[in-house]
C-alpha cells in the first residue's frame, strides 16, 4: 500500500463535520434524552475499547459511531439541565463554535509575536470582563486553565512580594536564614489554597485555617489576631486567600475587614470568587465583590458560571510586576525584538504554550452581552430562592446555610429523627434520586452533619427541572 502523508481531506471535515454539528444540535435540543450521572462501573469503559492501537487508520465514521455507543454511556452530562452537583457549569453555544475555531488556528499565544490577536484579545476579554464585574480599572488579566492554577500564582507572587528572601534564586530548602512562610484561609476555603502551598514548598503546615462565623464567613477578628500570633513565633505572614462563594455554602467572607487587616499587615491579599464572582456581572449584586477594590489578586473563573466552556479561569492583578518577576524566564529561543513593548503571556505562570481561551470568552461575553448574562445569573439565583423556599415550607425539610447565591444546602431532618440517622437517610436520599438519571446533586458536611447541596447554574436549567428535583427528593425521603 502507498504510504499516505498529511492530514484528512478537507471534505471529510465537510461531512463528518456536518454529521458532528446536526448531533451537538439534537444533543443540546434534548440533553434529558441521556441519564445525567453515568450509569458504569468502575472499568466498563476501558473493557469496551480494544487495548491496543490500530494498525491503519479507521474511517471517521467508525470512529464517530464508537464515540457514541462506547463513549457516551461513560458520560457525566454536565451539559443535561438536571445537574445540580458541585457547581453545575454549561457549554453555550458561542462557547462551543469557539472551540472549534480554537482548534482549528491551533494558536499557540506563548509570546506575543506568536500570535498578536491571542495575547491583545485575551488582555480585551479580560478587561471586559472586569467591567463586568464591575471593577475599577488597573487590573492586569490572564486566563489560566483553572482557579487552582490561578491561586497557585498568586501564592507565588505573594512569596515574590518579599524580593529580599531570595527564594526566586535560592529556593527554600536547607535556609536556615529563611522565616517560616504563613498563608491564611478559612475553614471554608477550597483545596486549592492547600494544594497551592504544597506545590509551593510553603508546605500544609503553613497553611492557618481560620474559623468561620455561624454562617460559614471567615471571623476576620481572629484573622488578625492569628497573624499577631505567628509573628510573635518569628514567622512570616505573606498571604490571605479570602473566599467569595465558598465551595460547601457559597458563604462570603468579610473581605471589606479582611482587606483592612492585609493592608496593615502587608500581606498580599488573594480572592477566590472561582464561582461567586460571575454574580457580580449583576448590578444590584456587585456588592459580593465589595472590598476586592484593596485586593492584589482575583480569581473568577469563567467556566464556571459564565457560560464558557470548561477551561476558562480569569486571573486579576494589581501587581503584575511582582507576578512577572516571579515568573519570568526568557531564553534564547524565546527571545524577541519587540519584548519590551508588548506583553508575552508565558512571563506571567508557569507554562510556555498558552491555548487561545480568549476566543471563546469575546465569543460568549459577545453574543449574550452584560444584560443577557446578568439575566441568566438573576434566573438562578431566583430558582435557587424558589427551591430554598420549598425546603423552608415543609416541616421535614431543612436549610442548613444561607442561600446568597444559586446553592442551596438542605436536608430531611423529620422531627423524632437522630442526628446519626438523619445523615444516614439523607446519603441514602443522595444516592436514591442520583439513581433516578434525571437529577444529579451532590453533598456536603456542614457542622459534622451530611448535607445535600443543590447547585443551579447550568444554562439549560429550567423551573421545570428544580421541581423535579423536589418531586424527586421528597419520593426518596418517603420510600
Ligand atoms: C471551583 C472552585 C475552585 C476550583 O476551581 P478549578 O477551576 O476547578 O481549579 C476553587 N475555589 C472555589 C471557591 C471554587 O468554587
Amino acid at each position: 500500500m502507498a504510504m499516505t502523508t498529511g492530514d484528512l481531506p478537507p471534505n471529510e471535515l465537510v461531512t463528518e463535520g456536518r454529521a458532528i454539528l446536526d448531533w451537538i444540535a439534537a444533543y443540546l435540543r434534548e440533553p434529558e434524552r441521556y441519564p445525567v450521572l453515568a450509569r458504569v462501573r468502575p472499568g466498563d469503559i476501558r473493557r469496551s475499547l480494544p487495548a491496543s492501537p490500530p494498525e491503519h487508520g479507521e474511517a471517521l465514521e467508525t470512529i464517530v459511531r464508537d464515540f457514541e455507543t462506547r463513549i457516551l454511556p461513560g458520560i457525566t452530562h454536565w451539559n443535561h439541565p438536571g445537574f445540580f452537583a458541585y457547581f453545575s457549569i454549561s457549554a453555550s453555544v458561542p462557547g462551543i463554535l469557539a472551540e472549534l475555531l480554537i482548534a482549528a488556528l491551533n494558536v499557540n499565544g506563548m509570546l506575543w509575536k506568536t500570535s498578536p490577536a491571542a495575547t491583545e484579545l485575551e488582555q480585551v476579554a479580560l478587561d471586559w470582563l472586569r467591567q463586568l464585574l464591575g471593577m475599577q480599572p488597573g487590573w492586569f488579566g490572564i486566563i489560566n486553565d483553572t482557579a487552582s492554577i490561578s491561586t497557585m500564582l498568586a501564592l507565588a507572587a505573594a512569596r515574590e512580594a518579599w524580593p529580599e528572601l531570595a527564594i526566586r534564586e535560592r529556593g527554600m530548602a536547607g535556609r536556615a536564614d529563611l522565616p517560616t512562610l504563613r498563608v491564611y484561609t478559612s475553614t471554608q476555603a477550597h483545596s486549592s489554597v492547600d494544594k497551592a502551598a504544597l506545590a509551593l514548598g510553603i508546605g500544609l503546615d503553613n497553611v492557618v485555617h481560620i474559623e468561620a462565623d455561624e454562617q460559614f464567613r471567615m471571623r476576620a477578628d481572629l484573622l488578625g489576631r492569628a497573624i499577631v500570633a505567628d509573628r510573635a513565633r518569628g514567622m512570616l505572614p505573606i498571604a490571605c486567600v479570602a473566599t467569595v462563594g465558598t465551595t460547601s455554602t457559597t458563604s462570603v467572607d468579610p473581605v471589606p475587614a479582611i482587606a483592612e487587616i492585609c493592608a496593615r499587615e502587608q500581606l498580599w491579599l488573594h480572592v477566590d470568587a472561582s464561582y461567586g464572582g460571575a454574580a457580580a456581572v449583576v448590578p444590584e449584586m456587585r456588592p459580593v465583590l465589595d472590598g476586592v477594590e484593596r485586593a492584589d489578586s482575583l480569581v473568577v473563573n469563567p467556566h464556571k458560571w459564565l457560560f464558557t466552556p470548561i477551561d476558562c479561569s480569569a486571573f486579576f492583578t494589581r501587581r503584575a510586576d511582582v507576578l512577572r518577576r516571579a515568573f519570568s524566564l526568557v531564553p534564547e529561543y524565546l527571545v524577541t525584538r519587540e519584548q519590551d513593548e508588548v506583553e508575552n503571556l508565558m512571563d506571567y505562570g508557569v507554562q510556555l504554550g498558552r491555548r487561545f481561551r480568549a476566543l471563546k470568552l469575546w465569543m460568549v461575553i459577545r453574543a449574550f452581552g452584560a444584560d443577557g448574562l446578568a439575566d441568566r445569573i438573576r434566573a438562578h439565583c431566583r430558582l435557587a430562592q424558589q427551591f430554598a423556599g420549598w425546603v423552608e415550607a415543609d416541616d421535614d425539610w431543612e436549610l442548613m446555610a444561607p442561600v446568597p447565591f444559586s446553592l442551596v444546602c438542605f436536608r430531611y431532618a423529620p422531627a423524632g429523627m437522630s442526628d446519626a440517622d438523619r445523615d444516614r437517610r439523607n446519603e441514602e436520599i443522595l444516592h436514591a434520586v442520583n439513581a433516578t438519571g434525571d437529577v444529579f446533586l451532590s453533598h456536603t458536611r456542614l457542622g459534622g452533619r451530611f448535607t445535600l447541596r443543590l447547585a443551579i447554574g447550568n444554562i439549560r436549567t429550567q423551573e421545570r427541572h428544580v421541581e423535579l428535583a423536589w418531586r424527586r427528593l421528597r419520593e426518596a425521603a418517603a420510600q
